[in-house]
């Protein structure tokens, strides 16, 4: 069997890697030469996400091009503690959650794509052409193109478009100085600030890694680090951190897009961002399952339309529901100051007592044995 991958990022690297474990032959085709570099940002991967990834024998060589994060606080805009949890697992889990930078991730995935017999095109779009079309004699083909996925429209013409989320992020990195904000190593703080959510984690070195998700109805024309110090001014530590950054990352819009109806359609089959873009910090994570979840089907249904078929069955109502999870996580950031006040009585209370039940069916799916042995 040959496969087809459309896009080399997280969810295409992973995918060439899970299926050449199920004995496919494949083919990544990437628009760009480089896996991103410093171009993105960062993002973390849960416990779902690195034992997913250990499927694909990749977990020790990703996590470290990265760092641990055990913890996650909230803050309020008023400096009150709101909540602080286990950071992308449950409490009794040794796993900590890793954040890196994206182009790093890609890195290693596509490295071990090569490794494991993929070939991998960079520098070339691909157009997969009508439904049936013929896709360089491939018996599978796997869009891998992200949000702004062509594979998704070439499967379904009335598929949903991208729209603006509302939110943008501006990233980068600060660095620690006496005086400054206290970054406590392996802690992800998150400030529910006036104009948006703040995060930011101690990096390696001296470095603070910040992202600051400004909400703005419409698309922002200034997001120059000197508007974001206006925006967070009121915000004690968030200004902290910008009064030392060094070095900002390129902005981004946030967008979202309505559930996608036609995922599959028994040779075509979207992952990652161009079947869900999910948000909350799952992104990758889920890109990786996906992968696997798609390699153990065609492993263990052999026909391609068979495995397609049941990929879906066992993909759907997860994402779904992690879908349902990211909406209210925007509604949270984005609250006015009403909402916030809201927020500021109600978080501790829900962290300290149902958090842990409402996040655990998400980190509790444990992928690692699904391809078989490492
Ligand atoms: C440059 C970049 C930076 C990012 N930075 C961050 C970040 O800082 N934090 C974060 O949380 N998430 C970031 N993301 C998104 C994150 O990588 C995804 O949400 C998640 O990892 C799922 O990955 P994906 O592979 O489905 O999609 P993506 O990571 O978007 O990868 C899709 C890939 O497909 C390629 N592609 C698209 N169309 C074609 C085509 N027609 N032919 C060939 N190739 C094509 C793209 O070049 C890209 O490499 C970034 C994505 C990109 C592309």
């Amino acid at each position: 069997m040959h496969a087809m991958v459309v896009g080399g990022g997280v969810a295409g690297a992973a995918s060439a890697i899970a299926l050449r474990k199920a004995g496919v032959e494949v083919t990544v085709v990437e628009a760009y030469e480089e896996p991103g570099g410093e171009v993105g940002s960062f993002l973390s991967l849960a416990g779902n996400g690195l034992r997913a990834l250990g499927a694909l024998g990749c977990a020790e060589a990703v996590a470290g091009r990265g760092f641990e994060v055990p913890r996650q606080r909230m803050w309020g805009s008023s400096g009150k503690l709101l909540g602080d949890v286990p950071r992308g697992r449950l409490s009794g889990d040794p796993l900590n959650s890793v954040t890196l930078m994206r182009g790093h991730l890609v890195e290693e995935l596509r490295a071990a794509a090569v490794r494991a017999g993929a070939e991998i095109v960079t520098g070339r779009r691909f157009e997969p052409g009508p439904a049936g079309a013929d896709v360089g004699g491939a018996d599978l083909v796997v869009g891998a193109d992200g949000i702004w996925s062509v594979t998704r429209r070439t499967l379904d013409r009335a598929a949903p478009e991208p729209r603006y989320a509302g939110i943008y992020t501006v990233s980068g990195v600060s660095e620690r100085v006496p005086g400054g904000v206290a970054a406590e190593p392996g802690v992800f703080n998150m400030v529910f600030a006036r104009n948006g959510a703040f995060i930011f984690i101690a990096g390696p070195g001296r470095e603070v890694w910040w992202s600051a998700q400004v909400s703005s109805p419409d698309e922002p024309a200034d997001t120059s680090l000197e508007s974001l110090k206006e925006l967070y001014r009121s915000e004690g530590s968030a200004s902290a951190v910008l009064a030392s950054a060094v070095r900002l990352h390129r902005p981004t819009l946030h967008h979202v897009l309505a559930e996608v109806p036609v995922w599959q359609d028994g040779r075509t089959v979207l992952v990652g961002d161009a079947a869900h873009p999910v948000g909350a910090g799952q992104g990758a994570s889920m890109a990786v399952e996906d992968a696997v979840v798609l390699a153990r089907a065609i492993r263990e249904e052999g026909a391609v339309d068979a495995a397609l078929a049941r990929y879906e069955r066992e993909r759907r109502a997860r994402v779904a529901r992690l879908a349902r999870a990211a909406s209210a996580n925007r509604d949270a950031k984005t609250a006015g100051p009403v909402g916030r006040r809201i927020n500021d009585l109600v978080m501790p209370v829900f962290f300290r007592h149902f958090y842990e039940k409402a996040t655990g069916w998400l980190y509790s799916d444990d992928l690692s044995g699904a391809l078989g042995p490492r």
